[in-house]
């Protein structure tokens, strides 16, 4: 063991990034989310990885880097997805990260690698998060723990194991028949970029070295692939079009999204970012309009469906809203984020027989992402409103469990404890969670630590 724990210090070193690299937090949207998955998931089996075990996380940070921690988490940051030219060079990445997953060369997940591989954020639609980052309790949530800390701790890989995944991740592009010259091609272009940049801007390439060694043996493995002059079908391009101006119009300032796509690109992405843009800066009858032709051209796309339906949620309009959110719902059922939109437009109509509707939605979705804190907070929200206050206190616990603040968490439990009725599936829950605070010592320390803290009066 120690034998093995001496050569693996070769391999990797350490190495600080700035606290930026996790400091935006993460994000969720239904649509990046889908495109990365059906992405992903061929090249997590080809890696001999079940597909479903690995955790895909989304990082705001236009800065571009990958990476993966323990517990089979793979992180993206929107930078990346941006960056890449066609979803060839992305899935490249991504088969790389995969390579390093499926190889165990997995950074030692340091607190704020932890915490944010974790539910810590309210997990609501890109739009939501955008519309509530002004607030500070939101905001709050949605900033991960790790900005405190000033540095984040990373592992560089070394070049000899850098080529050597290359390798693996070639292997699983030829698995599935894709070409790995994206990969190659990315590395080409960001290798001139970082010499001449300064390599801050390109976190990814200070954890995965390049050298003309490498690049030179990814050359010559990718020419003997009969895969190498595989091309990307036309349908993903688009793909990765939409998600890239969701992105921009989403996380940029407005300005620069009309810069990026300006009024003559007529294209659909350049539309869709737009309609963003117009609805970021409060444009709503613009936004509607533009969102509203693109739907019109495709009614069947989830999440024109969704867009519509949240623009029409945030201007105060949740009776309208229940529509596109149900159709995006019908368009794909599997999505737990479109459910959980439809979920809090039908509370926001506050009709006891949408509350009703809302509650199944939530549960179901619950019981697909047992850790989504923001579905807890809308279940709680439901059940105060019908009244149900005993299962609303089970419902804060679950939230408050899902985000880490154990201590409201038990105080939630205990009293749902009290006045649930004693052997109920829901009394047993909320037993469940006080005892599994309860044993787990490094919680009942952060709970003193709090209750130090916390002023008396
Ligand atoms: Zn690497």
């Amino acid at each position: 063991m120690r034998v093995f724990s001496a050569l693996f210090a070769l391999f990797i070193t350490v190495l600080v990034l700035p606290a930026s690299a996790l400091a935006q937090g993460l994000i969720r949207d239904a649509e990046i989310e889908a495109v990365t998955r059906d992405w992903s998931n061929p090249i997590f089996e080809a890696a001999g990885l079940r597909a479903q075990d690995v955790n895909i996380h989304i990082i705001n940070d236009g800065s571009m880097n990958a990476f993966v921690t323990r517990g089979q988490n793979m992180f993206l940051h929107t930078g990346i997805i941006t960056n890449a030219e066609t979803p060839n060079e992305l899935i490249g990445v991504i088969a790389h990260e995969t390579g390093h997953m499926a190889g165990g060369h997995l950074a030692r997940s340091d607190d704020a690698i932890k915490k944010a591989s974790r539910p810590m954020i309210l997990t609501m639609g890109l739009g939501i998060l955008a519309a509530v980052a002004g607030a500070p309790d939101a905001a709050a949530v949605i900033i991960s723990g790790a900005q405190k800390n000033g540095a984040v701790t990373f592992f560089a890989y070394t070049r000899v194991l850098e080529a050597a995944t290359d390798q693996a991740a070639e292997n699983f592009m030829e698995a599935t028949g894709q070409s790995g010259k994206g990969l190659l091609n990315f590395f080409q272009r960001f290798r001139y970029n970082e010499v001449f940049s300064g390599a801050t801007r390109y976190p990814y390439f200070l954890s995965h070295p390049l050298s003309s060694a490498r690049i030179n043996a990814l050359q010559t493995r990718v020419d003997s692939s009969p895969y190498r002059d595989v091309e990307d079908s036309p349908e993903d391009l688009h793909k990765l079009k939409m998600i890239q101006a969701k992105i921009v119009g989403f996380l940029k300032p407005p300005q620069t999204t009309f810069n990026l796509y300006p009024e003559t690109d007529t294209s659909q992405p350049a539309r869709y970012a737009r309609a963003i843009a117009n609805y970021q800066i409060a444009s709503t009858k613009k936004a509607l309009e533009q969102i509203g032709e693109l739907l019109a051209e495709e009614p069947e796309n989830p999440y024109f469906n969704e867009l519509y339906g949240q623009v029409l949620f945030e201007s105060g309009k949740a009776d309208q809203a229940v529509q596109y959110h149900q159709r995006a719902v019908e368009l794909r059922p599997d999505s737990p984020l479109l459910r959980l939109n439809l979920a809090q437009a039908l509370i926001a109509t506050d009709r006891a027989d949408n509350i009703e509707t809302a509650v199944g939605h939530l549960k179901r979705l619950l019981l697909q992402e047992p850790g989504n804190s923001f579905g807890w907070y809308e279940l709680s929200v439901s059940y105060e409103r019908q009244d149900k206050l005993a299962l609303a206190k089970l419902a804060t616990a679950e939230q408050a469990y899902a985000m880490g603040d154990y201590l409201r968490a038990l105080s939630f439990a205990q009293r749902a404890t009290i006045e649930l009725p004693q052997s109920t599936p829901e009394w047993r829950r909320a037993n469940d969670i006080t005892l599994v605070i309860a044993a787990d010592p490094r919680i009942r320390r952060q709970i003193a630590q709090s209750r130090q803290r916390r002023p008396r009066h």
